[in-house]
């Protein structure tokens, strides 16, 4: 398969459009030159890896767009926290979700599935996580005293 599969809506189905910033957000100057893909009567769009015309993800409505914030708000600070590395936190949410990790994307999931994202964070939330996190090199270090024994 070559990489230029059209992208359908999942809403309508139908191929969704190549557009750039500047068409979907007029007032941010900085994404003009980022690529997205559109729906215009769902009002759906996703956008793309950087530099290349590779989706994201599905095509987001408002609603799954509104889901999606609330599913990364709730789970990006277990990692940005520095409690544990971003791929120990996706493990756990896709041991919670019961899925693989590799299908552990919040920007693949609808709407359904990031409310579960929402609940799944409330269990990881309440395990010891700094047991099995690998060493997290964020910029504010932690005084953390090792004692030998
Ligand atoms: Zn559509």
């Amino acid at each position: 398969m070559s990489g230029d599969t059209p992208v359908a809506c999942d809403y309508c189905k139908k191929p969704a459009r190549l557009v750039n910033g500047r068409k979907l957000y007029p007032h941010r100057q900085d994404l003009f030159d980022k690529k997205f893909y559109q729906c215009e009567p769902c009002d759906a769009h996703v956008g793309c890896h950087p530099g290349t015309e590779k989706p994201l993800g599905r095509l987001a409505n408002p609603g799954l767009r509104q889901a999606k914030i609330r599913a990364h708000g709730a789970f990006d600070p277990i990692w940005r926290s520095g409690r544990t590395s971003r791929g120990h936190a996706y493990k756990l949410l896709a041991e919670q979700l019961g899925i693989i990790q590799e299908d552990c994307h919040i920007g693949m999931f609808d709407v359904d599935m990031c409310n579960r994202v929402v609940e799944a964070v409330n269990v990881i939330n309440s395990m010891p996580l700094n047991a099995h996190a690998p060493r997290n090199r964020s910029k504010h270090k932690r005084s953390r005293k090792q004692k030998h024994q």
